[in-house]
């Protein structure tokens, strides 16, 4: 089980904050690639199962080769600042991980991992899809006996911040971590998602939706139409004032579009 506290700070002026006033206790720097799979069949994403491959540079090391971790989450909940999940890791070769991404059935045929053995076994999974993902900036910090995590996450559609901290004792830990964010003037809020779920709603629904009712012909096409809903979502997430705020006003778009494409006087594009 793994067990964090999450709290999303708001801007880039916080992250900025925070970060000096850690400064002293920096241990590393990690630039993590994320990529994302679901079954054919959406097997994963419908149980609430993550399926990544994280890429790894440590900044201090740029030299050496990244190393690569398969992940499987699942059954995750966060509430109140502290999530919680079943987690499974397993150490990777990054080339077979790259070799992964453009093949993805690659993942399926690898041989003594428990975890390609339960997303198969326990998802009934037989095909996987590749859903893309995102890169994160970590700064880890060894801070009062916590190891902190200070998360810089750039989306298509922007930059999301967060403060991770895994531990035994949550409720406890956090009320460590809130206090010092509070006694520095540093605003904060539970996260209310995880980032793969952030990735997701900011990745697909719209462009589906636009895509179902917006005829476009050929590549070009969709790639206007990925430019679109790109732009669009970046105003959401700019105007909104959390994530729930963000995933409210998102839902609320979509459905302005489908109204409007269900009327036929009203304008396709919102
Ligand atoms: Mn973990
Ligand atoms: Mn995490
Ligand atoms: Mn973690």
């Amino acid at each position: 089980m793994e067990v964090e506290v999450k709290v999303r700070l708001p801007d880039s002026t916080s992250h900025q904050k925070l970060s000096t006033l850690l400064s002293p206790f920096h241990t590393k720097t990690l630039l993590q690639e994320n990529v994302f799979f679901d079954g054919s069949d959406s097997q994963l994403s419908s149980n609430l199962a993550v399926l990544r491959l994280r890429f790894i540079t440590t900044t201090a090391t740029a030299t050496a080769p990244n190393h690569c971790v398969l992940s499987l989450k699942a059954q995750p909940v966060i509430s109140q600042g502290i999530s919680r999940a079943q987690e499974l890791e397993e150490p990777m070769d990054p080339t077979l991980g790259r070799a992964c991404i453009a093949e993805p059935w690659r993942l399926l045929s690898v041989t003594d991992s428990a975890i390609v053995e339960r997303v198969k076994q326990e998802f009934g999974v037989s095909g996987l899809v590749c859903l893309g993902g995102f890169r994160n900036v970590r700064s880890v910090y060894d801070w009062q006996g916590l190891k902190i995590e200070v998360d810089e996450t750039n989306f298509d559609f922007g930059t999301c911040y967060e403060v991770e901290c895994e531990t035994g004792d949550p409720e406890r830990d956090k009320k460590v971590i809130e206090r010092f964010l509070e006694d520095n003037g540093i605003g904060f809020e539970y996260s209310q998602v995880s980032k793969f779920a952030v990735f997701w709603s900011g990745k697909l629904p719209l462009m589906e939706t636009l895509k179902r009712h917006l005829p476009v012909s050929g590549q070009e096409g969709l790639h206007e139409l990925r430019k679109f809903a790109i732009r669009f979502e970046e105003k959401i997430y700019t105007a909104a004032t959390s994530q729930s705020d963000y995933l409210r006003k998102i839902s609320l778009k979509m459905l302005t579009v489908e109204t409007k494409c269900q009327n036929p006087r009203g304008n396709a594009l919102p």
